[in-house]
């Protein structure tokens, strides 16, 4: 095992249905995502991103291939092994509406996250209000209930209980597309800000290479269930060389302020 590497995904092949009706959506995926960095999935709508990232957390099981966190198989975890994977792969929520329970507060959400079985907001306060200014939230957001918060808002909440109890790995899938355009640069802000102060180890989902390019120090490009390109991020946006990349970079509109467009090179006649 390669103290390095955070996941290790091995020719994964991921199905859904049986039988005559079964249909492979993932085709012998191979990919590592080294401690400390982020690997961007980019494809367009039903590419296969989501099973992947419902692969790397355990929520669906490979027909075939493996896949391997902190050197754990991720769907043959049992019991006490399995418990702890919940923990070590933290998957942040596309919704930030749905996420958070209308009737808890902000503080008992996230005192749950560290202490499931005993929460209590009182005993976790400090490390409460220390991951919510973490995520630039003021103090006082601890006592407000979800309805009182704003998308973005409960998007940086959903992001700290990912975050608080300090997984191996966070899978962000993508996280901005319920929100205003405003706010999904924000929050894109946010993240590029966190995975350096915290050194997080991310896969971060998006049909969007805009998006991808801001927070991925390499990307993976996947295209019907198979990776057609897989570069480090500056490379792909410089020089893509699968077609389909080329389509993808030509379609995206751009995310706010971000320009997405490889630069004209210097020597270029
Ligand atoms: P993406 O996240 O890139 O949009 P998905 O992984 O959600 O792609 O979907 C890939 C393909 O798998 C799509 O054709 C989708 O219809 C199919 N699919 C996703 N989930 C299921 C499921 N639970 N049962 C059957 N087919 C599914």
């Amino acid at each position: 095992m390669d103290e390095a590497i955070a996941v290790e995904v091995r020719d994964l092949e991921v199905g859904y249905g049986w039988g005559g009706n079964a249909t492979r959506i993932l085709h012998g995926i191979t990919m590592d995502v080294a401690r400390g960095r982020t690997v961007g999935i980019v494809g367009e709508s039903g590419s296969g991103k989501s099973t992947l990232a419902k692969a790397l957390v355990g929520l669906v099981r490979p027909t075939a291939g493996s896949v391997k966190v902190g050197g754990v198989h991720v769907s043959s975890a049992r019991g006490a092994d399995r418990r702890a994977m919940r923990r070590k792969v933290q998957m942040i929520p596309q919704d930030p509406y749905s996420s958070l329970d209308p009737r808890r507060t902000i503080g008992e959400a996230l005192a749950e996250a560290v202490d499931p079985r005993r929460a209590k907001v009182t005993a976790h306060r400090d490390e409460i209000v220390h991951w919510l200014e973490t995520v630039r939230m003021p103090a006082d957001t601890i006592d407000r209930y979800p309805h009182e918060c704003s998308g973005g808002q409960r998007q940086r909440v959903a992001i700290a209980r990912g975050l608080m109890i300090r997984p191996e790995v966070v899978i962000a899938d993508e996280i901005t597309s319920a929100l205003d355009v405003s706010v999904q640069a924000e929050i894109l802000n946010l993240l590029a800000s966190l995975r350096r102060e915290l050194d997080l180890t991310m896969v971060f989902i998006s049909h969007n290479l805009a998006v991808i390019r801001h927070v991925s120090d390499e990307v993976v490009v996947l295209y019907h269930g198979d990776i057609v390109e897989q570069a480090p991020a500056a490379d792909l946006y410089q020089r893509p060389r699968h077609e389909y990349t080329r389509t993808l970079l030509d379609s995206v509109p751009g995310a706010p302020g971000f320009d997405i467009r490889p630069r004209p090179r210097k020597d270029a006649s």
